[in-house]
């Protein structure tokens, strides 16, 4: 099945490529494929911006059979679930990791260390041509900090204290973190939806 990536997030496809690149023969990115597409994420959950990411991504490339997109951010319960489905963008159009860490830590510096929980979450939609579009949804729980630790990862890996390890996600090779992440769990979701269709 030739699959294309719906994302040209370096980090995210690498993170995809180790975790489920065994379950297909082909993968590209939209840039490998030589695909230009932007797609609008103007939806109010991870999950439908992830199938509108796969649906017109697929539409738009017809040599391949499936397309998969990620939809990932952090929510905060101190902020009511922010920055959520905004979390590229956190502090501006334009902006980058270091600036939305900046406006965190900012909204956050009031906020105890008893009430600092937050979990990242990943949606992933599978379309296919003929077929539903599968969507699922993994979640990891942690602690904001209030200093960044770790060079590993990217985006808020660095305040993001994952208790199980008593670690920071930017602590972790990719491999470790592979193997808690949430963007593991949402692909081992998928991996069981594709197996119960097969049953
Ligand atoms: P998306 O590209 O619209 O899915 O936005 C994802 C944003 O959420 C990224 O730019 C990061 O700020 C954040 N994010 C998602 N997954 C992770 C992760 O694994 N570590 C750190 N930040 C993440």
């Amino acid at each position: 099945m030739r699959l294309i990536i719906a994302s040209n997030n370096a980090h995210k496809v690498r993170e995809i490529r180790q975790i489920v690149g065994r379950y297909f023969s082909d993968m590209s990115t939209l840039r490998e494929a030589g695909l230009e597409i932007d797609v609008l994420e103007d939806g109010e959950t991870f999950q439908e911006n992830a199938v509108k990411k796969a649906e017109e991504v697929l539409a738009a490339a017809p040599g391949f059979d499936a397309a998969l997109a990620d939809d990932s951010g952090l929510m905060v319960d101190a902020l009511g679930g922010a920055p959520g489905v905004h979390s590229a963008r956190y502090a501006g159009e334009g902006h980058n990791d270091a600036e939305n860490n900046r406006k965190l830590m900012a909204d956050m510096r009031d906020v105890p260390d008893g009430q600092r929980s937050c979990r990242f979450a990943s949606a992933i939609a599978l379309a296919r041509r003929g077929k539903a579009t599968l969507t699922v949804i993994g979640y990891a729980e942690g602690t904001l900090l209030r200093e960044a630790r770790g060079q590993n990862g990217f985006g808020y890996d660095p305040y993001f204290l994952y208790p199980p390890l008593g670690k920071t996600f930017a602590e972790l090779s990719a491999e470790e973190k592979n193997a808690v992440s949430h963007r593991s769990r949402s692909l081992a979701l998928l991996e069981q939806a594709l197996e119960a269709e097969r049953a």
